[in-house]
């Protein structure tokens, strides 16, 4: 298939869920959680420069037999790399690495350390010209951070990659990216395990006798998220692709909507909401 024929055929969405791939540093096991998870069907990849793995995921999909234009490949500039040149380089650092040609999305990591919108989204817009990024992304960034970005970017913005799971349902967020056309992405969507000890959760995985991660997976599907679950073994791997068979009844969405906390597993000082 040809590029364009192959983002033609991917159409506007996103696909779901993606394989995360943060601290997967040991880059056998990395390469060969790539490959095992494009080879089970996996359609998208979320790496970051931050990450110190893209050439492992580059290696990964790779040896996968796949063609890579029919992977959706996602990494994040890193917020020391935000000014206009360093975005320019670091992301033709990014594709060395990954050995690939394009990307499918890249996301501004974070709206902290280097991230000035007049100069930084200029970069990313100018990288969008070019054909070297198909999309445009952000990621951690609030209501206030997006309307500043929409209002310099010609490009739209594709995706907001927040954290998301049942321990943090983002409703505010939610609502923005449904009110313009923005994919969010949730990570950490199992809560980095923490999902896994909530009794809500527990009692619908039983009713379905699938496993907690299935549940929190399929939640965020029914909330129109696109989820990317970081998996290093073929039986996590295998256990979170499997969610995509899950069918939440109304009772276990509304018990999972009714879980009320707000738990950030993320939570760096330069967070824009400390
Ligand atoms: P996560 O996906 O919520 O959880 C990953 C943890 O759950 C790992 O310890 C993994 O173990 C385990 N796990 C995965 N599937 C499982 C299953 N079916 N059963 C039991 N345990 C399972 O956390 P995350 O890595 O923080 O988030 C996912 C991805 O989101 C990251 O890898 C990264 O790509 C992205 N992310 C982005 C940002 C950002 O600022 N944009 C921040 C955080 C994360 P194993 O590895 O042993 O399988």
């Amino acid at each position: 298939m040809t590029r364009d024929a192959a983002r033609t055929a991917m159409g506007g969405s996103v696909p779901t869920p993606g394989i995360g791939t943060w601290q997967n540093t040991d880059p056998q096991a990395c390469a060969t959680a790539i490959e095992t998870a494009v080879e089970m069907g996996y359609r998208h990849v979320d790496t970051a420069q931050a990450y110190g793995n893209e050439a492992d995921v580059g290696r990964g999909i790779a040896a996968a037999d796949v063609d890579r234009d029919d992977v959706f490949l996602a990494t994040k500039v890193w917020i020391d790399n935000l000014a206009y040149d360093d975005v320019i380089e670091s992301t033709h650092e990014s594709l060395e690495k990954l050995d690939v040609e394009y990307l499918d999305l890249l996301y501004v990591h974070w709206p902290a350390g280097a991230y000035d919108p007049a100069e930084t989204l200029p970069a990313f817009q100018a990288l969008h010209d070019e054909g070297l990024i198909d999309r445009i992304g952000v990621s951690n960034f609030e209501p206030r951070h997006l309307d500043r970005a929409r209002s310099i970017l010609d490009a739209p913005i594709a995706a907001n990659q927040v954290e998301m799971h049942p321990l943090l349902q983002q409703s505010t967020l939610r609502e923005y990216a449904a009110a313009h056309d923005i994919e969010l992405v949730a990570y950490s969507p199992l809560a980095r395990g923490a999902v896994f000890d909530v009794p809500a959760i527990q009692r619908v995985a039983g009713r379905h006798d699938v496993s907690e991660a299935q549940v929190s997976l399929a939640w965020l599907h029914e909330k129109g998220a696109v989820s990317i679950p970081k998996a290093t073994g073929e039986d996590h791997i295998r256990d979170n692709w499997e969610s995509r068979d899950l069918e939440l009844t109304e009772a276990d969405i509304e018990t999972i909507d009714g879980i009320d906390r707000q738990e950030r597993q993320v939570d760096p000082d330069f967070g824009p909401w400390n």
